[in-house]
């Protein structure tokens, strides 16, 4: 039997609940009758409008960006009227700045980007400029502008391209369903990376949770010479980037560092296959691929959302809540944000909406720590979580960031196994926040 690449230690195994959705093929959501598109959905400068209020605007139009190279242009996902910023709740209950889009019934067909290359011949350049026009960004949550990403320093010679299909989070089917539906695309956008950053092979890399996945990684890449499709063993979190890294090539990303520092690029799945879709068929980013499921839905879906449509709105898309009570997360369980208010946009780096019936979600009190030490155990960090949270706890900052607070990758191991139910990764969130 083939040997699984794993990371060597800590980590958990999760109930996955991929079943539900798994085998649900993407199907694209009715365009809203509004939608609210954040101008700060990336690491960087926010974007500024550049449309005028009342004016009309087309599916694909830009209407926002900022000169500076750290951001991300924005695009109109459908078309309509422009009627002006408006503040709407973000994930972490602050208020955001968004542009109201009204849908006024007019032809939704879509303005593709100008493109002036040769796409069988085309410079590094033609690759990083088309990716920056698109606005894409890195679709795994991180939101960080791909394009800069695409142009390392050149002290910083790429050897690898590796394509992060680990989607390890509980519930979310989005990269295993584009790996099942759209593995060419996929390659086409690893292939692309690649040309631009002069790198010799290009890996995807998924758990073996995925079989269906991974069988059509790895049809897909008998056509390939120089990429291939890696199966991974099962266990959390082997999609965060250096583990990844340390699970597929064997490489330590060295503390503080970037997976750049050890030659390596790291990509999420449908950022790839954005890069495909803007360098052949000209397409911005205006909608995305989000997974919609948890037992508090009548229907657990993989739906394209145009970016800026509302919470509420998808989820009435997926037939409605049908418990009294539950609980709404954005993002998978582990590490994603509960909301209480559906009116939170699905900005660029919404993996997923997840309606937990009362029974899914255990929403841990303030427990007493038995010292069973299991947080220690499985940290893929080599942290002590109990010790880091008691100095949160104790609002004793310095130490907490002397134990490694800043090093934890909020993966949500930890909370997931103590027995005593604490809720390890909301206090550890909550100490980065207080001491920054
Ligand atoms: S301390 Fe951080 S990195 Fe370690 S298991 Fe907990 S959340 Fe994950
Ligand atoms: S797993 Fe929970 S109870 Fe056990 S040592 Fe860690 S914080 Fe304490």
């Amino acid at each position: 039997m083939e040997e699984l690449k794993k990371f060597p230690i800590g980590g958990v195994h999760l109930p996955e609940e991929k079943h539900l959705t798994t085998d649900v093929p993407i199907e694209k959501m009715d365009f809203p009758d509004k939608v609210t598109i954040p101008v700060q959905m990336h690491i960087g400068a926010p974007c500024r409008p550049i449309i005028e209020k009342g004016s009309k605007v087309q599916r694909g139009e830009k209407i926002a960006e900022n000169r500076e190279d750290l951001s991300a242009a924005i695009h109109a996902s459908i078309s309509g009227i422009y009627r002006g910023m408006v503040t709407r709740p973000g994930v972490d209950g602050s208020e955001i700045d968004c542009m109201l889009i009204e849908n006024t019934g007019q032809d939704n067909s879509e303005i593709l980007l100008e493109r002036d290359y040769d796409p069988k011949n085309p410079e590094p350049n033609d690759i990083v400029d088309i990716v920056k026009d698109a606005g894409i960004v890195g679709l795994g949550g991180a939101c960080f502008p791909t394009h800069i990403k695409m142009a390392p320093p050149e002290d910083k010679p790429i050897d690898t391209i590796i394509i992060n299909g680990a989607e390890c989070e509980p519930y979310l089917t989005v990269d295993d369903r584009l790996m099942q539906e759209k593995a060419n695309t996929l390659f086409k956008g690893l292939n692309l990376i690649i040309k631009a950053v002069n790198a010799e092979k290009g890996i995807v890399a998924s758990e073996i949770n995925k079989p269906e996945a991974i069988k059509a990684i790895r049809a897909e890449a008998e056509n390939w010479d120089n990429l291939e499709g890696v199966p991974l063993d099962t266990r959390y979190p082997h999609g965060a980037e250096k583990h990844l890294i340390k699970a597929v090539l064997n490489r330590e990303v060295p503390r503080r560092g970037l997976p750049m520092d050890v030659g390596i690029i790291v990509n999420n799945v449908q950022t790839a296959v954005k890069i495909a879709e803007a360098f052949y068929e000209g397409r911005s980013l205006i909608d995305r691929v989000i997974t919609v499921s948890g037992r508090g839905l009548e229907k657990q879906m993989n739906l394209v959302v145009p970016i800026g449509t509302s919470i509420q709105d998808v989820i009435d898309f997926a037939g409605g809540i049908t418990v009294d009570n539950y609980y709404t997360i954005i993002g998978g369980p582990m590490t994603g944000k509960r909301v209480k208010n559906h009116e939170v946009p699905v900005a660029k780096g919404t993996s997923g909406i997840v309606v937990l019936s009362e029974e899914e979600y255990s929403d841990a009190e303030k427990r007493v720590c038995i010292r069973c030490g299991k947080c220690v155990d499985v940290c893929p960090m080599y942290l002590p979580p109990n010790r880091i949270t008691a100095f949160v706890n104790n609002e004793m900052f310095e130490e907490a960031v002397i134990a490694g607070l800043d090093d934890c990758i909020e993966c949500g191991a930890c909370a997931f196994v103590c027995p005593a139910k604490r809720p390890l990764l909301r206090w550890i969130q909550r100490g980065k926040a207080a001491h920054q």
